[in-house]
């Protein structure tokens, strides 16, 4: 059974497994610790993770990234007209309700919604564990931001789901690292609590928790977020000056060209990521449109001029996370970062001098939040033995409940889950009345939400409710804010009050039977509930098209084996039946077959280019079935005078 922890970012994710009594971060195909967060679509197959990243720019129009910030997202939400879209250059459609992308796909127009586009993705990086592992994957554990509200949440367990992974638990990224942070810490506190605050500044957005530990286990105290802050928009800065000084200078429009703006990102990020560690970064791009070589070198000192409305926001989250857990700085006893963007020296700074301390280097930037995730599904999965260790995450958004109102019960909203309740947890709720009736859960406050989110979660019908001795039943109804940070009802049934027996003790410690009046369960009542995930005919829909995607990559990778299988062979048979086969191939036959070999060469480059896989081992074996037998007699002749030789020195 796997033990996965994957920390889906918006730019990359990687992949932890819980292993030889440890967690691996485990490298992809082309040896990387991360996988790009693309999807590009070829004329024949789907491109996924790094080949995905080689067309971003050939293959700009069907090349689609930021899957993650899509999820659970709708066309028309503004946060995809202002915001996703303007980093996405293939054509954003409606698919079903959702946002999706209409691409060329196997030379025909294609849409796939999020939940499809994110469901590739992560089969993609379950291939990949799998390959490592040398072993099926599929319990998981699966990051996202603590801000993802529940529809958000939905997409991505949805997506899991088409891709055949069982998810244990979606966590928020800073809650997984601090759980990595904690289990491996010895010298935690048996009372007062450790006090520490995760940041991570990704690609997309930056989020701050405070965490308390104590021995054994670890409560989120607080979290703040701003979801538009992070490596991409710091890379707009760069491309938005450098647009302007190339126009200037070169009298050329990036903004016309896709091509060339993509060139320009690619190009502002690697000058980013150099003004990390150097205080200027040469930028040269050749022929970046109409044949225009364009170059210049920034310094870090105007970086942080044109990106200063973003540094002075920097400080803005960690005011509002330390405000949210109810502590000052003072309180906080160590600051932990990760996310790629938080290398920029002057975030760094900012950090450090708001809590006036050096920021501890005991995570791995990169790999802290997967490493959690992993341990995460490790403590969840019945494999694997993990020392007890307690995670008591916060629900980030207040969730109330609206009903009718009866003559009995008039209280026909509030609030069930509020900020900082713990995650997971369980709550029974009593309703008095005398026919079935619906609860509807929205959040609270509205305005907190992501952009463009609808306050709407769910919609439960209880079930079969009926008078009591003319009165109204007595119903418990038993929420749960779930694993995922997802509101579900988990039952309801009536209770009536009842004599009933009990065995007490009385005051001389005997004991004897009483009559109490208690509370007993009657019945249950059936829940139907309709929430923000896809329905389930859709979900099979998809995992259906998935899977049939999936098979049609799979044979063209296996045809392009076969393909290659069979030049190779050609060639290396062409020169070797002139060479050392010579001898042991009947004079009869090698010309005519080395006719065969050259007519089969030079198929594959005209009318065999884009045979089948059956063609091309059809082929290949008829090749076989005359060359086998030479190389055969060949390999003989080569091992006679050595199995001589060892016979020899034995006698
Ligand atoms: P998110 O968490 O927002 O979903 P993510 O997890 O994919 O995104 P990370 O991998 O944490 O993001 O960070 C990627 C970002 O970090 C990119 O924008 C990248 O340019 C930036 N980055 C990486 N290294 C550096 C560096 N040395 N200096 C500045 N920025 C860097
Ligand atoms: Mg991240």
């Amino acid at each position: 059974m796997s033990v996965v922890g994957i920390d889906l970012g918006n730019l990359q994710a990687v992949i932890a497994v819980a292993r030889n009594r440890g967690i691996d971060v485990i490298c992809n195909e082309v040896s990387n610790r991360a996988t790009p967060s693309l999807l590009s679509f070829g004329q024949k197959q789907r491109f996924i993770g790094e080949s995905a990243k080689t067309q971003e720019i050939s293959n700009f129009k069907n090349t689609i990234g930021s899957l993650k910030r899509l999820a659970g997202r709708s066309l028309n939400d503004p946060e995809v007209q202002e915001i996703e879209k303007t980093y996405i250059l293939s054509q954003l459609a409606d698919v079903q309700g959702q946002v999706g992308v209409e691409v060329n796909y196997l030379n025909e127009k294609h849409s796939f919604s999020n939940v499809q586009l994110l469901a590739m993705y992560l089969g993609k990086l379950k291939e990949t564990t799998s390959v490592e592992i040398k072993g099926p994957v599929s319990d998981c554990v699966i990051t996202c931001p603590g801000w993802f509200s529940e529809v958000q949440r939905r997409a991505i367990l949805d997506a899991a789901e088409i891709a055949g992974l069982n998810c244990l638990r979606l966590v928020n990224d800073l809650t997984a690292a601090a759980l990595g942070y904690g289990i491996t810490k010895t010298d935690l506190p048996e009372e007062k609590a450790k006090n520490v605050v995760f940041v991570d500044v990704g690609h997309s957005s930056y989020s701050a928790s405070v965490v308390s530990f104590v021995k054994g286990q670890l409560n989120v105290r607080g979290t703040a977020y701003d979801q538009h802050f992070g490596g991409r928009e710091f890379d707009q800065v760069i491309v938005d000056k450098l647009a302007a000084e190339f126009k200037e200078k070169y009298k050329i429009d990036v903004y016309s060209n896709a091509k060339a703006l993509l060139r320009l990102r690619v190009a502002a990020e690697r000058c980013k990521k150099v003004l990390s560690a150097n205080p200027q970064a040469p930028v040269n791009i050749e022929s970046i449109m109409d044949d225009k070589d364009v170059s210049t070198i920034v310094n870090r000192t105007d970086f942080e001029e044109w990106a200063a409305h973003l540094f002075t926001r920097t400080e803005v989250t960690l005011k509002k996370v330390l405000e949210n857990a109810g502590l000052t700085v003072e309180d906080i006893d160590s600051v932990e970062i990760v996310g790629g963007t938080s290398r920029i020296p002057a975030i760094k700074t900012t950090i450090s001098k708001f809590f006036n301390k050096e920021i501890s280097t005991t995570l791995n930037q990169d790999e802290a939040v997967s490493r959690g995730a992993a341990l995460q599904c490790a403590m969840l999965s019945p494999v694997f033995k993990v020392r007890d260790f307690r995670v008591n995450d916060i629900v980030t958004y207040p969730i109330k409940f609206q009903c009718e109102p009866t003559p009995e019960d008039k209280d026909t909203e509030f609030v069930v889950f509020d900020r900082n309740n713990s995650i997971p947890s369980t709550k029974i709720l009593t309703f008095f009345r005398s026919e079935p009736f619906t609860l509807e859960a929205y959040y609270t406050n509205p305005e907190d939400l992501p952009r463009g989110t609808k306050p709407w979660i769910a919609q439960f019908n209880i079930k079969n409710v009926a008078p009591v001795n003319k009165a109204p039943a007595q119903v418990k109804v038993k929420v749960r804010m779930n694993i995922h940070g997802i509101l579900t009802v988990e039952s309801a049934y009536t209770v009536e009050e009842k004599v009933v027996d009990e065995e007490v003790k009385n005051k001389d410690g005997e004991k004897e039977i009483k009559k109490v009046k208690k509370l007993v369960k009657t019945g249950e009542l059936p829940v139907v509930s309709s929430n923000t995930s896809i329905s389930r005919e859709l979900l099979n829909e998809y995992t259906e098209k998935e899977s049939q995607m999936a098979s049609n990559d799979k044979l063209i990778v296996a045809t392009e084996a076969a393909k290659n299988s069979l030049e190779e062979y050609g060639y290396d048979m062409r020169d070797k039946i002139l060479g050392p086969y010579s001898d042991y191939i009947h004079p009869d036959v090698k010309d005519s077959f080395a006719s065969d070999l050259n007519a089969v060469v030079d198929w594959i480059y005209e009318d065999g280019e884009d045979a089948t896989k059956s063609e091309y081992l059809e082929k290949l074996t008829k090749l076989k079935n005359v060359g086998n037998p030479v190389v055969e007699r060949f390999r003989e002749a080569e091992e006679r005078p050595r199995a001589e030789r060892s016979l020899r020195a034995m006698c």
